[in-house]
């Protein structure tokens, strides 16, 4: 398609990209990994070197692997067709996919469409203030998140973000936005026995702090993502989902990560039994194909803004532009079909009860491994200096953790580095298509580099 020298292209992208998460000085006289291709679950770099990618794209996105053609199929023919149309009339795929999708979302039944995770989640917000003004008089509009969480990167999504290095510098931050202590058992708060409870408690502590009138919401992750692969102990959620109905807070699940298919079920919320009121989703709606993010609520909130429809504030006051490109519902269409006939929700469970597996057993040989956890294809390794004292390894070496697994040519990512005392666990998310011998190739590099790192 391009027929470019790859050093043209290295030295045009140093020359003028400023690329996300990166400090730019070692970046300059660094020889990059420029990835090029990809097929299934791996990926060639311009040098012509194989990579099982066990992060699906650096960060969660590609669940049904690469290469897809019945995607690239299904999004040509819908650009011919009409690439882009805002308004109030809708897409062809655009209605389709909102109705796959509330099929598989029992009780939602609205989906709101925009470009990113951050944005989805924004609406939300939007959502639950307006509600506030509405039906409140401009109390409860105050909206709780969870130490750890991650929400997004525009400035109210930071403003409800539980990684105090994602914020720092970034102040003003949005006023309105109260935290909640992290449910994380392995770094225990409360020493009880029936631990996710009492960290749900604490919800209701913060509430009643606050005063149940001023808060609205509560934004949480059923699994965190960024911020440790933390799966909630049990009888976390039932007790979340009472304190929630007993105060008349709205229940936002944010599943951009968790979302369609990557804990082995089409939502992560549902493993629990839980009804929430909002649920934002992105990564995994198309596997990256194409951009699309969804905000889907309950028929309850919609008619909210559907009452009163003589005033003119009265509805939802949002539109985003890209909202209206075709090619995002259409890849999506195709990626929920693929997921649907090849049984991937099945295969998740099963590979990720086996990669489990297989990471414990690099627990009992690994002191440096304090702690595994996930759910389905969504897996933690959290490396620690001293198991007794649980104290974190230094960045650096979870970091040379990650490059020897990459020099025997499988992609793992880390989270949460870059601030004393917070974990450092290695991450692991292959595509919903991964085989045993994927994953044996996966945690077999991870044994390996954990030998070479640190003995
Ligand atoms: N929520 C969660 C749980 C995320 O992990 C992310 C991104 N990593 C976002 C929201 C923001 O998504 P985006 O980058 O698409 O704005």
């Amino acid at each position: 398609m391009y027929d470019n020298d790859i050093s043209d292209v290295v030295a045009a992208d140093k020359a003028h990209v400023w690329h996300h998460l990166t400090q730019h000085k070692p970046f300059e006289t660094s020889d990059p990994r420029v990835i090029v291709e990809g097929k299934g679950i791996h990926v060639w770099d311009a040098k012509g070197t194989r990579y099982l990618d066990a992060v699906s794209g650096g960060v969660w996105t590609v669940n049904v692997g690469y290469g897809r053609e019945s995607i690239a199929d299904a999004v040509r023919e819908q650009l011919v067709k009409l690439n882009y149309f805002a308004g109030s009339a809708g897409s062809i795929p655009g209605a389709l996919f909102s109705e796959k999708l509330i099929e598989k979302m029992p009780g939602l039944s609205r989906v709101y469409y925009c470009n990113s995770g951050s944005e989805a989640n924004e609406k939300a917000f939007k959502m639950v203030r307006q509600i506030a003004h509405k039906r409140y008089g401009g109390k409860k509009t105050k909206i709780l998140f969870r130490e750890r969480d991650y929400h997004g990167t525009t400035i109210a999504a930071l403003s409800a973000c539980g990684q105090p290095e994602r914020h720092m510098q970034y102040g003003p931050l949005t006023p309105g936005f109260v935290e909640v202590p992290h449910c994380l058992e392995y770094r225990k708060q409360w020493d009880v026995e029936n631990y996710g409870e009492r960290a749900a408690d604490a919800i209701e502590e913060v509430i009643l702090r606050e005063g149940p009138d001023t808060v609205g919401a509560i934004c949480l992750e059923p699994v965190t993502a960024g911020g440790g692969v933390i799966v909630p102990p049990k009888g976390y959620w039932e007790r979340v989902q009472e304190i929630c109905k007993k105060y008349d807070v709205l229940l936002h699940i944010d599943e951009v990560v968790c979302g369609v298919g990557r804990t082995g079920t089409w939502f992560g919320y549902q493993h629990y039994g839980i009804k929430p009121d909002f649920v934002t989703m992105a990564k995994g709606v198309a596997s990256g194909y194409a951009a699309i993010a969804c905000c889907v609520t309950t028929e309850e909130v919609f008619n909210l803004f559907k009452d009163d429809a003589e005033d003119p504030l009265n509805y939802f006051r949002d539109i985003s532009t890209f909202g209206g490109c075709t090619a995002g519902p259409a890849a999506a269409l195709e990626n929920l079909a693929i997921i649907e006939r090849e049984g991937l929700l099945e295969n998740t469970t099963a590979m990720g009860d086996y990669c489990l597996e297989k990471l414990e057993e690099l627990k009992d040989k690994h002191a440096v491994v304090g702690d595994v956890r996930g759910k389905g294809l969504f897996l933690g390794t959290e490396l620690v200096a001293d198991r007794g004292t649980k104290e974190p390894v230094a960045e650096k070496l979870a970091q040379k953790v990650v490059a020897e697994c990459g020099a025997q040519g499988v992609m793992i990512g880390v989270t949460n580095r870059s601030l004393p005392g917070f974990n450092n666990t290695l991450c692991l998310s292959p595509a919903l298509i991964a085989t045993k011998d994927n994953i044996d190739e996966i945690v077999g590099a991870i044994d390996v580099a954990l030998t070479r790192v640190f003995g």
